[in-house]
């Protein structure tokens, strides 16, 4: 008899921003596979095995995913986040395209409190207005893709989160992001760095976008880049309700 796929997010980082719902399926698992260091945040137990993995791995893993789950077991997938925020769950559903004999497998995506919105709320309320969220990594996308984006997103005067900002292998693309923007006219909008977000080492700085420097980013932080009416009231940052 077939088991069952759930694919899940454990939120930011702290154990009290895991839902109800996941740390469930987590306890009663037979086999959790993700990303190494998301895996590592699971506790062994008898009766449970981990299978950390890769970061690039992500399509191998999923369709290993897919055969543990038709072949009974009670199979996690881990993100961090959401997983279905640039994360996991668009990887299984990819293999799932690929080896169709698994489509009936029960198949369960678990959300989880996705870096934008635990960064928004330890700022204030920065994302209280329309917004967007945008990957920066080019490894999926091509770099013009991430330009246009960026520069439609200011035009349009969204709040834009970005994710994956800047990485060892990709040192130069969020410099050039921050350039994007400036272009756009958006110097003087407010800027939210939020590294490590409910870890212990959580920081959060806040300054215009004409004093970001690209090193204020790296691959643990989040960063939301405000609208033109984004604004300080204490050391909170708000996007205002009202757009006029
Ligand atoms: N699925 C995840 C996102 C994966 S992409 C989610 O929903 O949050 C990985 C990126 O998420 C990182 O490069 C960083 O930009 C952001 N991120 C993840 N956890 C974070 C945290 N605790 N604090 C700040 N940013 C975080």
């Amino acid at each position: 008899m077939s088991g069952t796929l759930t694919i899940a997010g454990l939120g930011p980082g702290s154990d009290a921003l895991v839902t109800p719902e996941v740390s469930t399926a987590l306890a009663t698992a037979t086999d959790i596979l993700g990303y190494a260091p998301y895996v590592s945040r699971v506790a062994p137990r008898p009766g449970l095995t981990l299978h950390p993995s890769d970061n690039r791995a992500e399509l191998q893993r999923a369709a290993e995913a897919l055969r543990l789950a038709a072949d009974g077991g009670e199979v996690v997938v881990v993100s961090s986040g959401d997983p279905g925020v640039f994360a996991m769950a668009s990887a299984v559903f990819e293999a799932l395209e690929l080896a169709p004999q698994y489509q009936d497998l029960p198949i369960r995506v678990l959300p989880g409190i996705t870096a934008m919105l635990a960064a928004a709320a330890r700022a204030g309320a920065p994302l209280g207005h329309d917004f967007c969220a945008i990957n920066l990594s080019d490894n999926l996308k091509p770099w013009a893709v991430i330009e246009k984006r960026l520069r439609l997103a200011a035009e349009a005067d969204f709040s834009i989160a970005m994710y994956n900002p800047r990485s060892a292998s990709r040192p130069d693309g969020f410099g050039r992001a921050l350039a994007v923007l400036k272009d756009a006219g958006c110097g003087e909008r407010l800027v939210i760095f939020a590294r490590a977000i409910s870890a212990p080492d959580e920081k959060i700085v806040t300054l215009t976008l004409d004093d970001a420097t690209p090193e204020m980013a790296d691959m643990r932080t989040l960063v939301i880049v405000g609208n033109s009416q984004t604004r300080r009231v204490g050391r909170w940052v708000y996007a205002p309700r009202q757009v006029r």
